[in-house]
């Protein structure tokens, strides 16, 4: 288990923009692995299309950077494949410019 005093740490190093310290932690590395295992290790958006993939990445639905504290929370996390990752960082890129977009046109 995390003390509260370390997961400030940890939080803080995210605020600070020292992720790597962040993603190198002891911690971050059980709490990915238990991620894993609560999605038996299976990519969890080819699991809801019927497809089987195995877990290559541990995504953030809420990105650290604007939720660091949540950085640390299991509900936070999803067990991808690489691609699936990938389409999922692509998505949250559409919604920043959409976004944008709306702000310009009104
Ligand atoms: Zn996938
Ligand atoms: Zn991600």
């Amino acid at each position: 288990m995390i003390t509260d005093k370390r997961e400030t740490e940890l939080i803080n190093f995210i605020r600070q923009d020292k992720l790597m310290k962040f993603y190198k932690s002891k911690e971050w590395f059980a709490v990915r692995e238990q991620a894993r295992r609560r999605d038996n290790y299976e990519c969890q958006v080819c699991k809801s299309k019927g497809r089987y993939k195995r877990v290559q990445n541990v995504h953030h639905l809420k990105e650290v950077k604007t939720h660091p504290h949540l950085s640390l929370k299991l509900n936070n996390l999803q067990s991808l494949c690489i691609p699936c990752h990938n389409d999922a960082h692509e998505r949250l890129k559409d919604v920043v410019e959409k976004k944008f977009m709306n702000v310009e046109r009104w």
